[in-house]
């Protein structure tokens, strides 16, 4: 089952609902043809408006386009865009088998028992769900339900796949093994699909670019990579993992130095005028102090397996956090000796 690739172009799309809530700013995003795009941000933020917007189940304001293809489909209802959704609540039919369930958009179409049933044999292997095709949606895991969910949604050949919050009913740990299983999925469906979470580690871990949102606008675009290495807006910074804050005072801006612990580290060019820096807990070094290190004081120690956390105290500046490897033995009490590497740091102001 090779699915049709398209791109999809969303220009200058915004939303206000009735109530005069602007749920959406104007936006602008190209999804390119096969890709997986994430749309993440916090609650409230717009994701499933925009993503209602691509499904045609919300009416776009005036002056918005939305293009499939190229084809411009703003004033086509959902039913004729050829989208399919997959949803937290995966709405499967509890009283239907698997094979029935995958099918079921095939048979309200009309297809032919034989095709359907061809099309529904290739979907069980391809989600890998072979030997439950006569389980019922209740006799299934979350995961299982999950696939089923997904195998519908593509059974009736979407240009589109739309994913709201797939993962979101499931519990920590299995969430984590899904999210994996449905990156792999989506990359042997092949199908360009968008995928709305609030969770960080879920977009990284499925998404081949994600769209960061804040407050009804689109913030930056790009892979999870570049985005948390050089995020454009401080917000990307926060939102996608943690972040210290620095504080500077005036004195420290004019010098063009960055004070922690006792020691200055020379500020890079463009964050000279930043009132705070921000540094993410993996970028700070912790070792024995030294004439040439900053130095902090351990208030907390986190043993996390994998890695340790530490609570730093330094002078002049809110405890910072460090995060090193699980064998880091530095003790609560003690004193250490921290560097910073300047290119680190990161805005947290707008430029
Ligand atoms: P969540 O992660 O909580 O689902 P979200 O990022 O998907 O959040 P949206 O559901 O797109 O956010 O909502 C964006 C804004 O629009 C919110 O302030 C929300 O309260 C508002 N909103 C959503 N639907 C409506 C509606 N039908 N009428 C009025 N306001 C709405």
């Amino acid at each position: 089952m090779t699915p049709e690739r398209i791109p999809i172009q969303v220009i200058e799309c915004a939303k206000t609902f009735p109530d005069g809530t602007r749920a959406l700013l104007p936006a602008n995003l190209d999804i390119e043809a096969g890709e997986v795009l994430a749309l993440l941000g916090p609650s409230g933020c717009g994701k499933t408006t925009l993503l209602r917007l691509i499904a045609g189940l919300e009416t776009a304001d005036a002056g918005s386009r939305i293009l499939f293809a190229s084809q411009d489909v703003t004033a086509q209802p959902a039913e004729k865009r050829g989208v399919g959704m997959v949803f937290q609540s995966y709405a499967l039919f509890p009283q239907m088998t698997v094979e029935a369930n995958i099918g079921y958009g095939l048979k309200i179409r009309g297809v032919p028992v034989a095709e359907r049933r061809k099309i529904v044999g290739e979907l069980i292997d391809l989600v890998r769900l072979s030997g439950l095709e006569k389980k019922r949606a209740p006799e299934l895991s979350g995961g299982q339900r999950q696939r089923v969910a997904l195998a519908r949604a593509v059974a009736v050949r979407p240009r589109v796949l739309l994913l709201d919050e797939p993962l979101a009913a499931l519990d920590a740990k299995l969430k984590e093994s899904l999210r994996d299983e449905l990156a792999e999925l989506l990359r042997r469906l092949g199908i360009t699909a968008v995928h709305v979470t609030h969770d960080q580690q879920e977009a990284l871990a499925i998404a081949d670019r994600l769209a960061v949102m804040h407050a009804g606008a689109i913030v930056q675009v790009g892979d999870g990579e570049s985005l948390y290495r050089n995020p454009a807006h401080p917000f990307v910074a926060q939102f996608l993992g943690r972040v210290n804050r620095i504080s500077r005072d005036a004195a420290q801006r004019d010098r063009g130095v960055v004070r922690i612990g006792g020691h200055d580290i020379e500020c890079p060019d463009h964050l000279k005028p930043q009132q705070d820096l921000l540094i993410r807990p993996e970028d700070i070094q912790v070792g024995q102090p030294a004439s040439d290190t900053a130095h902090a004081r351990v208030l907390r120690r986190t043993f996390l397996g994998d890695r340790v956390q530490l609570q730093l105290g330094t002078e002049g500046q809110a405890p910072i956090m460090a995060e090193l490897p699980g064998n880091t033995l530095f003790r609560v009490g003690e004193t250490v000796g921290i560097c910073i590497d300047p290119s680190r740091f990161l805005a947290a102001q707008e430029a």
